[in-house]
């Protein structure tokens, strides 16, 4: 049944067990992936207990098993059993529940989806677009999250970027439902929205999250042939191509966050890098986990919508590592990781010696960002302002 369900590398693993020394979780508590896996290939009751929801989906075992094994492939098919079976951790439900009704999984209004374009007012995409951006749901709702997409706004204006969006037809590329044991959610939003995009023919899609990155590039199959960037590597082209301008000195030591899925997922790790150091004035510096070895935020996998005990969440080691660098700035270019680290930080109470900061945030501090006004891109249309802040996890996830 877990090979029916997609878990086809079951039969490869040789039990090693690397997959369970290198698992964050070994900081933390008795969770070994090899005993799941040992448990699944015999199809002996346990493996579908509750250690099957603690992966966070952060790859570092999918790179260091010897024998390719695609662990996260094995863990989403038995979830996706729990899934078919109704019996998904109650948070992750209601999330999930809450995607497959809104298009959301942060019970947000659709209709507000797009109301952190207000500002700069939001662009359909049309075929003079150079770009479709595309938005994910935690920097359309999560309201930490609303200002860094606004400043991305403002940046793309003062680079002349001709921007077009999908607006409030946009929904979730799926991933909480894709990692989380609904692939039947999953697979109705990739094709509805394979369709949206494929209708619009986009020259190149933009994305803000490395999840939807993950998604489009790697499991929409029907995107095949379409260029798919992350925003970081827009930002480091349009600094290149001398569109975006770093010139005000930001002086600050500023430590980089590697997402899992930009960094180990993807192989994304020199394009935030360089934007970050051609910001005049930032010192940057190596958290002690880094590049391949990042420390994962704790939010992938689902784990957003999870009861955490503070003790346990890997947000807190993060903010601990970022502060025995010395860090002032803990930058990084995913929501999910945004929303993680800023929650741990208030929890460990250090705001008043770090702050965590998403890429473009920091970038445009550098830039003399001027007003909107004599924009390369008048508004189009203007969004009503969001009535009401996001709801967010319980907070146990963070
Ligand atoms: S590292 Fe790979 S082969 Fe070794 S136990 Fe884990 S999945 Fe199996
Ligand atoms: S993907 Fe990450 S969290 Fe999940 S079992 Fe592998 S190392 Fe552990």
């Amino acid at each position: 049944m877990i090979v029916e369900n997609g878990g086809q590398a079951l039969d490869d693993c040789y039990q090693c067990g690397t997959c369970s020394s290198v698992c964050p979780w070994g900081d933390f508590r008795d969770f070994r992936l090899r005993n799941l896996i040992r448990l699944a290939q015999f199809g002996i009751e346990g493996y579908e207990g509750e250690d099957l929801w603690n992966c966070t989906t952060c790859g570092m075992c999918l790179e260091r098993c010897p024998r390719g094994v695609k662990t996260i492939d094995i863990v989403r098919s038995i979830r996706n059993i729990m899934g078919e079976a109704g019996t998904l951790p109650p948070l992750l439900q209601s999330a999930l529940s809450g995607l497959a009704g809104n298009g959301n999984p942060w019970a947000g209004d659709p209709d507000k989806r797009t109301a952190w374009a207000s500002e700069v007012g939001l662009r359909p995409h049309t075929e003079e677009s150079e770009i479709l951006l595309y938005t994910c749901c935690t920097h359309a709702y999560d309201p930490r999250n609303i200002k860094a997409q606004r400043t991305l706004a403002r940046l793309l204006e003062k680079a002349g970027v001709k921007w077009g969006s999908l607006g409030n037809q946009e929904k979730c590329c799926g991933d909480p439902a894709h990692k989380g044991g609904r692939a039947d959610v999953y697979q109705s939003l990739r094709d509805e929205n394979t369709q949206q995009i494929r209708g619009l023919a986009p020259k190149k899609i933009v994305v803000t999250s490395p999840h939807c990155l993950e998604n489009f590039k790697k499991n929409y199959e029907g995107l095949k042939g379409v260029e798919v960037i992350h925003v970081a590597e827009l930002l480091r082209d349009l600094i290149r191509d001398g569109r975006l301008k770093p010139e005000k000195p930001v002086k600050a030591r500023v430590a980089y966050h590697d997402p899992c899925y930009l960094g180990r997922h993807n192989g994304i790790y020199d394009a935030p890098r360089e934007v970050l150091k051609a910001i005049p004035g930032v010192e940057l510096v190596e958290l002690s986990r880094h590049h391949e070895d990042s420390l994962c935020c704790g939010g992938g996998g689902g784990r957003m919508w999870s009861d955490t005990p503070v003790a346990e969440r890997f947000s807190v080691q993060r903010i601990n590592d970022a502060c025995a660098v010395g860090a002032q700035s803990l930058a990084t270019a995913c929501p999910y990781c945004v929303l993680m680290l800023t929650d741990s930080l208030g929890t460990v109470g250090k705001q008043d010696v770090l702050e965590v900061v998403d890429l473009g945030e920091l970038l445009a501090r550098s830039i003399d960002m001027g007003t909107l006004e004599g924009s390369p891109n008048p508004p189009a249309m203007v969004r009503g302002e969001q009535s009401s802040p996001a709801p967010h996890a319980t907070g146990g996830g963070r």
